[in-house]
Parts: structure tokens; sequence; C-alpha cells
């Protein structure tokens, strides 16, 4: 069944690629990310194949801006049903070095993100009696140098989707979360920048820690979304699934 979905994040990227499998699923797919243009490039995608689609610019961590974004996607493209917060950032360092700031940025993108847009849909999906809201964690949520704000918030999201499933499962709602390894996005190419090394080496080094043997493609994220999203995974709700090519990479 045709639905509509919201992917945050989805101007590049992960959330780009899931934009675009949700639309070939069928979904009519509302494109959120920072700026408005840079989404209308996934929406045009989307619509040159033959999709349906909406960008909309909204920061998640703004609680205005994101119910104004709620209310828009459900007025031009229909209530929402599907939810996917994938909008992300990183403020990688040592924690020594770590400021603040570098930490309430990290929490407020992920964390606050995913608690208001997810507190936003969830009375269209009320009202429906059905819903699928998939967040995006990491394997970095088991710990990762240079990530203190980034792990707490990705293990943070893991608790969130437990606890949303929970709450919403009576109303036809679930939760679930997608932790994927490494990824090439331009996520993974600025860590490489930040770093020093060159970004064809950062792969090769990933691809040989990877038991397959290889790094992951935003595609093979937006897969496991898919079947979280879909009509066959009604009873699986609160789950966190690692999608890192191996139990951990
Ligand atoms: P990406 O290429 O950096 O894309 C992230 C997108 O989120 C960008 O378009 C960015 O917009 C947008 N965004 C940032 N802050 C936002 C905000 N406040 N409101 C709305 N949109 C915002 O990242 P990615 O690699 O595709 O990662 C997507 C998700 O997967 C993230 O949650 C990330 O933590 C997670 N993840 C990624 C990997 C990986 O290896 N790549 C691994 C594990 C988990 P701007 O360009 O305007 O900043």
């Amino acid at each position: 069944m045709a639905r509509t979905a919201i992917v945050t994040g989805a101007a590049r990227g992960i959330g780009a690629a899931t934009a675009r499998r949700l639309a070939a699923d069928g979904h009519a797919v509302a494109v959120l990310d920072l700026a408005e243009d840079q989404a209308e490039t996934t929406a045009k995608t989307i619509r040159e194949a033959g999709g349906t689609a909406l960008a909309v610019g909204a920061d998640v961590a703004d609680e205005t801006a994101v119910a104004e974004a709620v209310d828009r996607v459900a007025a031009e493209l229909g209530a929402p049903a599907i939810l996917v917060n994938n909008a992300g950032i990183l403020r990688d360092n040592l924690l020594f070095k770590m400021t603040a700031d570098d930490w309430d940025a990290v929490m407020g993108v992920h964390l606050r993100g995913a608690f208001l847009m997810s507190r936003a849909v969830q009375s269209h999906m009320v009202a429906a009696g059905w819903g699928r809201i998939v967040n995006l964690s990491s394997t970095s949520a088991l710990g990762n140098r240079g990530q203190a704000n980034y792990a707490a918030a990705k293990a943070g999201m893991q608790g969130l989707t437990k606890t949303l499933a929970i709450e919403l499962g009576r109303f036809g709602i679930t939760a679930n979360a997608v932790a994927p390894g490494f990824i090439e996005t331009e996520m993974t190419k600025a860590t490489a920048e930040r770093i020093g090394v060159p970004f064809e080496d950062f792969l090769a080094h990933a691809a040989k820690e990877a038991p397959v043997g290889r790094v992951g493609k935003p595609e093979d994220i937006a897969a496991a979304v898919s079947f979280f999203c879909s009509e066959d995974a009604g009873f699986t709700s609160g789950q966190v699934l690692y999608v890192a090519g191996g139990p951990r990479a």
C-alpha cells in the first residue's frame, strides 16, 4: 500500500538512497534536509524516475521548524505514516579536546531531532492506526575513539527506538533502528579529510576490516530501512539491525 514517508537528512548519502528506495517501493516521499534546494535534488531524481516527492527545508533540531515541516507534508503529500530519522552530523574529537558545543550539536541533531520528528508525526500515525519509525544508529553506539558525543547519541537512538516501540505498538506503529557500519558517503569522506588520510586509502582499509570484504553503499542501508517500513514488518519492533558487513565492523 502506498503511504506518505518522511526521510530526514535526505539531500545526500544514506538519506537520499533511502528516499529513492521508499519512492521505488511506491510511497510518496518528503525529502527533508536543512536546505530545501539541496533536498530538491533528491526529490527531482525521484520524480524523474516516476515517483512522488516533495522537498522540505527544515532543521530537525528546531521545534517550530519541525512542526511546520510535518504540517506541510500532511497538507501537500498526505498524513505521514513512515518516518526515517536519518539526519546526522559529526563533531569528532578526543574527549580532552571536545567542546561542549561539539557535544550539544551532535545531541541536538541526532537525539533532539529524532525526538521532535517522532513526536510530530505520531499523532498522524495514531489517527491512522498504522506507522513505521526507523532511526539511524551506528556501530559507533558500541564505542568509538574520538566519538564520545556521536557514540552516546547513537546508543541513545537505540533507547529511543525501544521506548517508541513500547509506547506506540498498541496503535499499530513499529519502531526499529538500523545501525550501519562503514558506508561510503560525504560523512566518511569528511572523516578521512579530518584525519589526513586519502579517501581511497580510508575505503581500502575499511573494506579489509569488514568480513564481507567491502565497504557499505547507501543502498545497503536503504534496503534494511525498506524492510522495517514494509507491511510485512508489522510484528518486528524495537529491534536494532547492524548492517555492517559482519557482526560489527
Ligand atoms: P551525510 O552524507 O553527512 O548526510 C547527512 C545529511 O543530514 C546531510 O544532507 C545534512 O545536511 C543533513 N543534516 C544535518 N543536520 C541536519 C539538521 N539539523 N536537519 C536536517 N538535516 C540535517 O551522512 P550519511 O553518511 O548519509 O549518514 C546518514 C545517517 O547515517 C546519519 O545519522 C549518520 O550518523 C548515520 N551513519 C552513517 C554512517 C556512515 O558510515 N556514513 C555509519 C553509521 C551511521 P547538510 O549537508 O546541509 O549538513
